[in-house]
């Protein structure tokens, strides 16, 4: 029996559960292993994504998509991360696209999501971190002046992701200095920046070494021209377009988390059943079985809100605070699990045979990104909780 066959609280979309673990299975361990050893980009993996049409779950049919709720697109990133690949390398393309949907002109849609959805223009990378400002959205300094028919950008990203392999930014700048804003919020502004174009004309993109595979940059602007007609929305309002996505990326992204833990909990009680130590299964241990048998609950309770936030971004109700507690339990579920698994596996863990030290590098980044644990824990004490804003 599956550890993790238990009847759903919710719609659990099963055919599309079962269709992504067939094709995960074309990715196993040691596809992974060797390209986490060349910090080399999942090329093959994503195209298979994308021409089953996964990437395009989110975007309505009538742009080419398959128009499916937030909770399918949930399933098959906690798939993906079930069967020990990593959806890192492209989950941005499925939810970044959102801010054009709800923000793009009807020309915007019609010019770019027909593309993105067929898999001919690649939407991956989200320019919005920068070195100076951290998690402190309001303080980027990149700047976006009006030039004519143009903007003119000026200025520096950080930890953009996929920025080597993908076509689009969705890039937020300012575009009008922050003393002058009423708000600390108002004056920066969303754009679709074509990075095609803007490779020989001002855009240099660097990639930064991390402890995991994940295809990170740093990005320079210097004088990149980018089309007024490229803005979306209203300039000035880019700060409510981002704010207004990142419900679904926690929720996803809690989702992956999922996905984590269950494989390391598989793999850690298989291996502790199997394993003999002093004549016996290491899992007859009770300090081998309780952390994994903890870890397996924390799982199961994060699930529940990940379902319980999906469920109410999928009716249009408020899900802010469902949406950062599902990524901060999921994230601490995956991270518990990983701590079980590396434990039960005692030295094999740290094997590089064994995937877990890969898995365990990997999970280790969704208490920090893409957004930290302590900012969740700040946004439940104010908005939640009504305590006073600590910053
Ligand atoms: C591998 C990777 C990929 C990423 N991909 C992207 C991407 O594609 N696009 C993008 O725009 N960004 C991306 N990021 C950036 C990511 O969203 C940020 O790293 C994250 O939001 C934290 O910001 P920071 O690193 O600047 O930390 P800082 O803001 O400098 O914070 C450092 C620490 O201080 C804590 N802290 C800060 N302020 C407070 C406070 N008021 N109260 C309590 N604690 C506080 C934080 O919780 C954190 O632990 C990525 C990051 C990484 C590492």
């Amino acid at each position: 029996m599956n550890v993790h066959d238990h009847p759903p609280a919710r719609e659990d979309h099963a055919e599309i559960r079962e269709a992504i673990r067939k094709l995960c299975a074309d990715f196993p361990g040691a596809y992974w292993r060797s390209l986490d050893a060349e910090r080399a980009y999942p090329g093959e993996f994503v195209k298979a994504l994308t021409a089953a049409g996964y990437l395009a779950a989110l975007i309505p049919e009538p742009y080419g998509g398959s128009g499916l709720p937030l909770s399918a697109a949930a399933a098959i990133l906690e798939e993906i991360h079930h069967s020990g690949c990593n959806g890192a390398a492209c989950h941005a393309q499925m939810y970044i696209m959102g801010a054009l949907l709800r923000h793009g002109s009807e020309a915007q849609k019609q010019a770019w999501l027909p593309k993105i959805a067929a898999g001919e223009l690649r939407l991956q990378a989200f320019g919005v971190t920068e070195p100076t400002s951290g998690t402190d959205t309001s303080s980027i300094k990149t700047f976006a002046a009006r030039d004519g028919d143009h903007y003119v950008v000026n200025g520096q990203k950080i930890w953009t992701s996929r920025a080597e392999h993908s076509d689009l930014m969705l890039l937020l700048a300012r575009t009008a200095p922050k003393e002058k804003a009423r708000k600390r919020t108002e004056g920066l502004s969303l754009f679709l920046l074509d990075m095609r174009a803007a490779r020989t004309a001002g855009l240099t993109i660097r990639p930064i070494r991390t402890m995991m595979n994940h295809a990170t940059t740093e990005v320079f602007l210097d004088n990149v021209r980018v089309p007024a007609a490229n803005l979306i929305g209203e300039e000035g309002r880019g700060f409510r377009y981002v704010l207004s996505g990142m419900n679904a990326e926690r929720i996803l992204i809690a989702a992956e988390c999922i996905g984590d833990a269950k494989w390391f909990i598989d793999r850690a009680s298989a291996y502790a059943r199997d394993r003999h130590v002093f004549g016996r299964p290491i899992g007859q241990n009770q300090g081998i079985q309780f952390p994994i048998a903890k870890a397996y609950a924390q799982m199961r309770g994060a699930a529940l809100m990940v379902h319980e936030a999906a469920a109410r971004f999928e009716t249009g109700a408020d899900c802010g605070a469902e949406a950062n507690m599902a990524k901060l339990l999921g994230a601490e579920a995956a991270w518990a699990a990983a701590e079980s698994c590396i434990q039960t596996f005692g030295g094999f863990g740290f094997a590089e045979d064994y995937d877990v030290e890969r898995k365990y590098r990997e999970t280790r980044l969704y208490q920090v990104a893409p957004i930290s644990t302590n900012l969740i824990l700040s946004y439940i004490a104010e908005h939640v909780l009504g305590m006073p804003r600590s910053y």
